[in-house]
């Protein structure tokens, strides 16, 4: 048995092991509870839906049931539709209806009583939930689901609303989203769930993404998965390419360097000079900043990016790139200021140059050249010309709509993306 289906079968039987310690108590599920409970052939994922908050509501035709409280009330089981509020804090979380407390415990979970929905903050989600205090405050939601049942939520949010002709691209989209999720199953983690429903994984939002195309695309593709060595893939992806997709080892030198990651051509041919992506918006683009207002943005971003302290600065004196990767991305950047030198390598690039507008964006791409104008010692303009939009590693969405309407199949775009690895119908 392979780590991987070894990994899927402990998660498996670790669920039913939990669903069995709630049945001990004085209450008995029926199978039928089990199966909404999430426990199905695809592959249970645990989303982090909710990383903090006060207050959540939850409301469904429900069954609410605690563990693990310290005066060990395992299997208590709470029943009823309607609305709840779960509030958290001191470490606990408590069940609230009608202003009434119900149960006060660590850890809640909430499954469907039916086929039915859970509503969390009005916002509708398949599978079950864990509700629990997150570092002794606030509430944290997460929820228990098929890997497939979450990818319905994940696919248009990630890659658009296509239409039929780019039908193919919510299929590459699928295996890739797939493999995704999948490949962070592996992991051992000191954290209770796989997967962050944000852009630090994938964008998830549970039934308010779906759509019936995409949703065809996933059950179409159920089971398939790309596998490297007989894993699933970390599939990463991003939005353009700029014509080429980074070097991990380059973009990410922290990350594990799988060899299906080393950057291809996206285009036809290494030769060809028409790249897949080229209709997209951010192909090409470029962006400045008068030196005043660089060094302002630079006097906050530099210390969160920089290993060691940055030394406080009034001036900056140059902005230098240099190890161009053979796609044109920047290895690094050194930012010289009146205290210091500072060297940024790889993607934390784009954290370090960020645009004047639009708060809180970073640069598109480390596929730029830098353009440094430089009076009596000091920056007084910075002109950057860029292309693509996203880290660049692995799969181009847009290069994959583009070829999805070429004609390529999902399994040729996913080979083109990632090559080396095979793909397999795992479950
Ligand atoms: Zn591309």
């Amino acid at each position: 048995m392979n780590r991987f289906l070894a990994g899927k079968c402990i998660l498996v039987f670790m669920s039913i092991l939990f669903f069995q310690s709630c049945a001990r108590e004085e209450i008995r599920y029926s199978p039928e509870e089990f199966a909404a409970a999430g426990v199905r052939e695809s592959p249970l994922v645990r989303v982090l839906i909710i990383e903090k908050s006060d207050r959540v509501d939850i409301d469904s035709e429900v069954l609410f049931f605690s563990t693990e409280n310290p005066a060990g009330n395992v299997g208590k089981k709470f029943g009823g539709r309607g609305r709840y509020t779960v509030a958290g804090g001191g470490g606990y979380v408590r069940l609230i209806r009608d202003g009434r407390l119900i149960t006060r415990t660590e850890r809640l979970f909430v499954n469907s009583s039916s086929k039915g929905l859970i509503l969390v903050n009005g916002k509708a989600y398949r599978g079950s939930l864990q509700l629990s205090s997150r570092n002794d405050s606030g509430v944290s939601v997460i929820n228990f689901i098929g890997v497939d049942d979450y990818l319905k939520g994940v696919l248009p949010v990630e890659i658009g609303y296509l239409d039929s002709g780019s039908y193919e691209a919510y299929r590459a989209q699928a295996i890739a989203s797939r493999s995704y999720a999948l490949s962070k199953l592996e992991k051992k983690k000191k954290d209770n769930y796989d997967l962050r429903a944000t852009i630090m994984d994938q964008v998830y939002k549970g039934v308010a993404g779906e759509t019936p195309r995409s949703t065809q695309a996933v059950v179409e593709t159920e089971g398939l998965v790309a596998m490297w060595k007989g894993q699933p893939i970390k599939a990463y992806y991003s939005s353009c390419c700029g014509g080429h997709t980074a070097d991990i080892r380059l973009s990410w030198p922290w990350k594990t360097h799988f060899p299906y990651l080393y950057g291809i051509r996206d285009a036809r041919t290494e030769k060809s000079e028409r790249s897949f992506c080229r209709g997209s918006a951010h192909f090409r683009w470029s962006v400045s900043w008068p030196g005043d207002k660089l060094l302002k943005i630079l006097q906050k971003s530099l210390k969160k990016e920089v290993d060691g302290t940055v030394a406080p600065f009034r001036n900056l004196v140059d902005l230098r790139t240099g190890g161009f990767a053979p796609d044109g991305r920047v290895k690094y950047l050194d930012v010289i200021t009146d205290t210091g030198k500072y060297r940024i390598t790889g993607d934390r690039i784009r954290w370090v140059l960020r645009p004047e507008s639009h708060n809180g964006a970073i640069l598109r791409s480390t596929l730029f050249k830098i353009n440094v104008k430089r009076k009596r010692g000091k920056v007084v303009r910075v002109e950057i010309l860029g292309g693509g939009n996203g880290h660049g590693v692995g799969m181009c969405q847009t290069g994959t709509i583009r070829m999805a309407k070429l004609g390529y199949s999902a399994e040729e775009i996913i080979l083109h993306y990632y090559p080396g690895v095979v793909i397999k119908e795992i479950y």
